[in-house]
């Protein structure tokens, strides 16, 4: 897993997933912050139309535009259908970038929804699941799921050379099976997902705004509670990234997380990303 991650609630939230070359959501100073990286973007998936999740999107459009060398690298920016916000800022980004000199392309997605990427080994698609933040404001949550082989199941344990035997006369596909498993999933900003849309993702990354439930006014986001309680039911494998955590809490992070987390035995690694600072994720 290779991620940068810079979230800070209410200012910026976005992440670059260098495998797939995807940037999640857009907040203000991505390119910037990511200088040379912001190039190597093919697809950007924004999960809603709030500023602090798209306003670096003018930036990211404009400097491919008019910097010297790959402007003619296509980006393709896919967001939830029917939100009005990002038709807006769809619209002026048209109008304020006439002469693109690369192709710019919008697709809308709903839940449930497949793209497919193109990946090196093993195919691997993006899949769409529906968040809930906002009332009558369309929101995704975006999972990247790649397709594996494995052994069947009632193979296990047995001798290698039964194995052997039965690829050589029936192909490989009598003793194998193929499986979908989530590498990474992402919610954008919401209260707890629910835990089968992210069902046994290898990295979760969950909206963490308020570590302590008594600070939450309205029922928009998630808490560290909430997060840890979808992780577990989701049976994420590796780790939960905590992310979109408020500035309120920023010196007293560490203090809270081993509070939260003492006597705990979840086993996945929870990881808190520090309001405005860049942090990467192996
Ligand atoms: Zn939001
Ligand atoms: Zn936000």
């Amino acid at each position: 897993m290779k991620l940068l991650v810079y979230s800070k609630a209410l200012y910026s939230t976005w992440i670059y997933y260098s495998p797939d070359r995807i940037l999640f959501d857009a907040g203000e100073a991505a390119s910037s912050i990511l200088g040379n990286k912001a190039f190597a973007i093919r697809r950007i998936f924004l999960s809603h139309g709030h500023a602090d999740h798209i306003a670096g999107l003018v930036g990211l459009v404009n400097i491919r535009n008019n910097a010297m060398g790959d402007r003619e690298k296509e980006l393709t920016i896919y967001y939830p259908k029917g939100n009005y916000l990002i038709s807006e800022m769809m619209a002026f980004l048209a109008r304020t970038n006439r002469h693109l000199a690369y192709d710019l392309e919008w697709i809308p997605l709903l839940p449930g929804e497949r793209v497919e990427l193109l990946a090196a080994q093993m195919p691997r698609y993006i899949e769409t699941f529906p968040t809930v933040h906002v009332d009558n404001e369309e929101s995704l949550g975006y999972s990247i799921v790649e397709v594996r082989h494995r052994l069947k199941p009632e193979l296990a344990g047995a001798p290698q050379s039964e194995i052997v035997k039965a690829v050589r006369s029936k192909g490989r596909d009598a003793v194998t099976e193929t499986y979908h498993q989530r590498l990474f999933s992402y919610g954008g900003d919401s209260v707890g997902l629910r835990p089968a849309f992210v069902a046994e993702t290898e990295v979760l990354c969950h909206d963490t705004t308020f570590l302590d439930e008594r600070d939450r006014k309205e029922y928009k986001h998630a808490t560290l509670a909430e997060a840890i309680a979808v992780a577990r039911a989701a049976g994420v494998k590796k780790e939960l990234v905590c992310l979109h955590i408020s500035s309120r809490y920023k010196a007293k992070l560490r203090e809270i997380t081993e509070t939260a987390l003492a006597n705990e035995d979840l086993g996945f690694k929870v990881t808190l990303v520090p309001p405005g600072r860049i942090f990467a994720v192996d």
